[in-house]
């Protein structure tokens, strides 16, 4: 089923690429530490670590660049970028040992958000896309489940235990 175009075919990436140079992102310094997309976990060495709203994937965490707007690995020093997967290391270690999923997935994309971020999604045996990546729908059809709140602050709770106690 074809839909015809709402817009002009420029208009998604003008917007997107408005992001991209840094104006406006969403990502940038100062972030809340609570809003709908997201509740802080911690801060690692260069950068923060969320648990996402959607939970379709229980423990489905953001891992966003603290230093400055930057979109893609090249954007920083080779040092920073070492320093960001040292975080991506310890934040996912966080992840399996709260969780115990039976698989893990890390992804960057930035299609939606231009700002180095990874998504870190606990995969498990029968999730509504096991074998596959979670991204092969339209996000607008994706499903978004929330936690009861005393679940979600339970999870809370765990994951910052967890990152406070890695060494
Ligand atoms: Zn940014």
């Amino acid at each position: 089923m074809n839909e015809p175009r709402s817009s002009s075919p420029d208009a998604g990436f003008n917007e997107w690429n408005e992001l991209r140079l840094g104006r406006q992102c969403p990502f940038d310094e100062p972030r809340p530490a609570s809003s709908d997309g997201w509740d802080v976990v911690g801060t690692l060495q260069v950068s923060t670590l969320y648990l996402g709203g959607n939970q379709s994937y229980r423990g489905h965490c953001l891992l966003i660049l603290d230093l400055r707007h930057a979109t893609r690995p090249d954007e920083l020093s080779r040092e920073e970028w070492l320093r960001f997967c040292a975080d991506l290391h310890a934040a996912q270690s966080v992840i399996i040992r709260t969780l115990h999923p039976d698989h893990i997935n890390i992804a960057s994309l930035g299609n939606v958000v231009p700002h180095l971020h990874w998504h870190i999604i606990p995969r498990y045996r029968g999730d509504p896309r096991w074998g596959a990546p979670i991204w092969t729908t339209d996000t607008g059809e994706m499903p978004d489940v929330r936690l009861a709140p005393h679940e979600r602050s339970r999870l809370l709770q765990s994951l910052r235990e967890a990152l406070a106690s890695t060494g």
